[in-house]
């Protein structure tokens, strides 16, 4: 059965007889879900990013395990096919496509699983690797009012898809990023093996798939660390003029015990003027307490930076006790007198801000433009001069999109995962989530981009491309560094024809 796919696939005139060919392959593999042609406008050609396409062979929607283990299966029993799983196809430079190969649609998984459980008297929650983590937080919350540790700012985003990154938010200070929330997954190698692996248990794949680029496996279930949901949270603004007493601040406040800070921190840069989109009123929390800038020293620059802050509480909380926290922990700050925002929402409400933030632009339709997004880590040590350059100077005048910039530490980092980061405790996030309009204007972006990621090489910066992506094979070994024979010791043991995720253009395919 799994010859006759191989031929079909060879098969030069495989484009007119593809409709038989579909149900003859879905026989063959003996789905449970369903398989249909790849097309080039459909999902599987797209991503978020806007930037790439090409087609797949075949767009399959599996029903579990067990049949994508079948596809993987058919796919090593011929010459050079690939296999992609696709979360929700977020990825901006292509990453979740597979070009004349299988795509798995991953989103057709998302209601399998979700138990809960009690491990060494914590609780967890099993679930999809391609369920939404909305769908996670809705569940979790409503049905045992607990929640995950560690998030992303947006939340139709697949498990799957960000555990194979990592996963941040404003939470990641504390508890790690969402590859350290996890316990166990259960994962479909490259050689189509259905298998659990833990911090014990098959342990090289466990950490090889987290942060693994959908290198190793594709995680159709993961163990997720949860606890008590808090009902609301106090979301809080705080503006800066100067670049060091901002970072001062960032830096102390993810460096203090759990009990002594807040329960989120993120940072923005923003451009010191009245555009909606890149200037001041992109802070405002509150429609009630608009950004005043006569409260700004003469000396602020082109841009400002924006500390974001939250306090969780719960509705049996006295109001005047969560005011105090509040005030005490703002107190020790030094932003701009006179500038601070702040909002209190339901948990879920701030935790789905960015659904909003989505459902307004795709109401002004710009949701759907090109997305050229750089996201990088880049070490302390190095911060001010990115600063210098890129924030005061490259991009002085905005991006259309949000520049977000704030620290993590990287001891919450588990080092056996394969995500890559920069060398020093404590480093930054950096992300230019531009939204550009369709057009040549998008090329531009892409190039200034590819600028920032040239000049920080040049000067020797220690930073790491998160969600990377390279071209050449040069750039991944430089990238992973000294993780790199692990990587392709992994690579050899999980994935050896190198099947899986192609979209990520690390390995070639090969027929050994
Ligand atoms: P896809 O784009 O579909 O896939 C990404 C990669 O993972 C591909 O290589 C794919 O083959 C692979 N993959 C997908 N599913 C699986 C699986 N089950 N097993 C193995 N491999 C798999 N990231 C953050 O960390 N923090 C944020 O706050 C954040 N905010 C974002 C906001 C928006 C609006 C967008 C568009 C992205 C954001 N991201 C953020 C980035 C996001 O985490 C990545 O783009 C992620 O890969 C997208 O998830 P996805 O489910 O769409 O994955």
């Amino acid at each position: 059965m799994i010859a006759c796919l191989g031929r079909i696939v060879h098969d030069s005139d495989a484009e007119s007889k593809l409709d038989d060919d579909v149900s003859t392959i879905f026989n063959s593999l003996n789905l449970q879900g369903s398989i249909e042609n790849g097309d080039v406008s459909g999902i599987a050609s797209k991503d978020f990013g806007g930037l790439y396409s090409v087609k797949p062979l075949y767009l399959i929607r599996p029903s579990g395990a067990e049949d994508i283990s079948r596809v993987v299966k058919a796919a090593a029993g011929t010459p050079h096919q690939t296999v992609a799983a696709r979360g929700n196809g977020h990825s901006i430079n292509g990453q979740a496509m597979a070009d004349g190969g299988y795509v798995i649609d991953m989103r057709s998984t998302g209601e399998n699983h979700f138990n809960l459980l009690t491990v060494n008297g914590s609780p967890c929650i099993d679930v999809s690797g391609g369920a939404l983590w909305e769908d996670v937080l809705r569940r979790c919350v409503s049905r045992f009012g607990l929640a995950p540790r560690s998030w992303t700012d947006y939340l139709s985003l697949t498990v799957g898809g960000t555990l194979s990154n990592a996963g941040v938010s404003g939470q990641a200070f504390r508890y790690g990023p969402q590859t350290s929330n996890v316990t166990e997954l259960e994962v479909v190698t490259g050689k189509g093996d259905i298998t659990v692996c833990s911090e014990t248990q098959n342990p090289e794949l466990f950490f090889g798939a987290l942060g693994g680029l959908g290198q190793f496996g594709i995680i159709t279930r993961a163990r997720v660390k949860l606890q008590p949901a808090p009902d609301m949270v106090r979301w809080i603004r705080v503006v800066y003029a100067e670049f060091e007493e901002f970072t001062r601040d960032a830096e102390f406040l993810v460096s203090q015990k759990e009990d002594e800070s807040f329960d989120y921190v993120e940072g923005f840069v923003f451009c010191n003027n009245d555009d909606p989109v890149n200037g001041w009123p992109s802070v405002q929390l509150n429609p009630d307490q608009e950004f005043n800038p006569a409260h700004l020293p003469q000396t602020a620059g082109p841009v400002l930076y924006c500390l974001e802050l939250a306090v969780h509480y719960r509705n049996s909380d006295q109001p005047s006790t969560v005011d105090m926290a509040v005030s005490r922990l703002v107190g020790g700050l030094g932003f701009v007198d006179g500038l601070i925002s702040q909002v209190d929402v339901s948990y879920m409400g701030f935790l789905l801000r960015v659904k909003r933030a989505e459902q307004d632009a795709k109401a002004n339709g710009v949701w759907d433009n090109p997305h050229p997004w750089l996201n990088l880590f880049v070490s302390k040590s190095d911060i001010v001069d990115f600063d210098r350059t890129v924030f005061k100077k490259m991009v002085k005048n905005g991006i259309g999109g949000p520049m977000l910039i704030y620290p993590l530490l990287r001891s919450k980092w588990d080092s056996r995962t394969s995500v890559a980061l920069p060398e020093g405790e404590i480093f930054y996030i950096v992300a230019l989530l531009r939204f550009a309009p369709k057009g040549p204007s998008v090329e531009k972006k892409v190039a200034e981009n590819r600028e920032i990621v040239k000049w920080c090489i040049k000067e020797g910066l220690d930073f790491k491309l998160y969600l990377p992506h390279y071209r050449a094979k040069e750039d991944w070994k430089r990238h992973f560094g000294n993780q790199w024979t692990r990587l392709e010791k992994r690579k050899a043991n999980f994935d050896p024809m190198a099947i899986l995720a192609p979209g990520q253009r690390i390995f070639k395919r090969t027929n050994q």
